[in-house]
């Protein structure tokens, strides 16, 4: 492969803005890895998020290696929520992928073939490319005040944008020809006033920053230190391996990353995506940035994907790999065995385990308000207790759906506010599962025959 495509688009895994989970930022623990009661998005659950940032620590410190993370507890007991909230501590760049066990089972392609672009999608690749400022663009460059009396050299960032017709270069280029060659020196400054084209060479004394100021509107230029003039630039993107798969695939164009119907990737794309990128890395072009890999459901996986995930776990490039179930004692998938969470004696043994425990109706509160505040609904203090009532009888995620809904409701009346009536409507509209159930064993008899 001579050229590697490289995708455009950044942030597919997060592509959804208000997300089920947009409002955890982190794990909202202080520096001594104590979980404060609500911080970063994060209410309650204070042991399970710092065993989490405990987990974190060990990454750092490179102790991880082939071991993962089981998070155990009842649905909506916040476990995704947790694996999201490792990653935004680990740093806005580290991708996050996320699956269900029950989805492996697809026609379109192998088992171990959902498996390895679920790991892939959560390994980023940190790239760095020179490239040429294009006309038009906003840029800054990094560059070095001259010491003034009693100020320090300082170094400063000045945005310069390039006009339509020319690129910087081209700019630079006819303001040094405007000011003879001689007299434009490493370092210094040029300021171009785009309404009168005047052209004033700011020299080195311009440190203070109202030099900065004084300049207005005007366009400014900055030579490079070394006296050649910047015509391109450095740029740094985050892409998974899995992005580079999919767009470097013959079969497959860009868009199936946003369709998700990517279908098998061939061994040799891959193969050769992995040797590009080890090539980079040896040039230090491109770093790797291990991401968290999170897997809902865990007890829906198979011996033969147990294995997989055995065997993953031992490569250098692994992401942290966060499993979550709510069963107990289960058959292993394939087998005729039983085992604690569904799961063989040799991945068990690889795994941390932390413990969700149920939420307390004051948590619930909290993770409602915090909700209505992402989803940027008004909501009247009474309307709020409601849905907290609500939410702790039913579910967590029932309430939190019902945001959404009764904020609509509250749209169609014309009202600024959502108040009680509006929770009530949509609760009596959309039914939790107790309640559907309830209903369904009442009237069963007029539908199964
Ligand atoms: P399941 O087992 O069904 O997958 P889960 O344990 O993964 O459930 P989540 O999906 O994480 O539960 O939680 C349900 C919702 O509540 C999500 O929107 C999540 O972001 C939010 N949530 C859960 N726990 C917390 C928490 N401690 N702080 C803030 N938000 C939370």
């Amino acid at each position: 492969m001579v050229d590697l495509k490289l995708p455009e688009i950044k942030d597919l895994t997060r592509i959804e803005r208000i997300g089920a989970h947009s409002h955890i930022r982190g794990l909202g623990l202080d520096d001594a890895l104590e979980a404060r009661n609500v911080s970063q998005g994060m209410v309650g659950q204070k042991s399970a998020r710092k065993a989490a940032g405990i987990i974190l620590q060990m990454i750092k410190e490179g102790k991880i290696a082939g071991r993962a993370v089981l998070l155990a507890g009842q649905p909506g007991t916040g476990k995704t929520a947790i694996a999201m909230g490792m990653a935004k501590a680990l740093g806005d760049e580290t991708p996050f992928a996320m699956m269900a066990g029950s989805e492996i089972f697809s026609l379109e392609m192998s088992k171990t073939e959902a498996l390895t672009q679920a790991f892939r999608s959560a390994i980023g690749v940190r790239i760095k490319e020179e490239t040429e400022i294009l006309e038009g663009e906003v840029v800054e460059i990094q560059i070095d005040r001259p010491a003034v009396a009693g100020a320090a050299s300082k170094t400063g960032k000045l945005t310069l944008k390039t006009t339509d017709m020319e690129t910087v270069y081209d700019l630079g280029t006819k303001m040094i020809e405007a000011l003879g060659k001689e007299k434009v020196q490493s370092g210094d400054v040029i300021a171009i006033d785009k309404a009168s084209g005047k052209i004033t060479k700011l020299g080195r004394s311009f440190a203070r920053s109202r030099d900065y100021d004084a300049m207005g509107p005007q366009t400014r230029f900055v030579q490079c230190p070394d006296g050649e003039l910047q015509k391109r630039k450095e740029v740094v993107h985050v892409v998974t391996l899995h992005e580079i798969d999919v767009i470097n695939s013959r079969t497959q164009g860009f868009l199936a990353l946003f369709t998700g119907d990517t279908g098998e990737i061939l061994s040799e794309v891959r193969e050769q995506i992995d040797s590009k990128v080890a090539e980079w890395r040896e040039e230090g072009k491109a770093e790797i940035i291990p991401g968290v890999l999170f897997i809902d459901e865990v007890h829906m996986l198979d011996i033969e994907c147990f294995s997989y995930l055995n065997r993953a776990l031992e490569n250098e490039m692994a992401p942290i790999l966060v499993v979550a179930t709510n069963r107990g004692i289960t058959r292993i998938r394939g087998t005729n065995y039983r085992g604690p969470h569904g799961m063989p004696i040799d991945f068990l043994d690889r795994l941390l385990i932390i413990s969700t425990q149920p939420y307390t109706e004051e948590e619930i509160r909290q993770i409602l308000y915090i909700r209505c505040e992402e989803e940027d609904v008004e909501m009247s203090g009474d309307a709020k207790l409601l849905l907290t009532k609500i939410g702790y009888e039913t579910s967590l995620r029932y309430a939190i759906h019902l945001i959404t809904a009764a904020a609509l409701a509250c749209q169609k009346r014309k009202g600024k506010e959502v108040d009680i009536e509006d929770v009530r409507r949509v609760y009596e509209l959309f039914m939790d599962v107790k309640r559907s159930t309830q209903f369904m064993m009442d009237y069963q008899h007029q539908f199964m025959f």
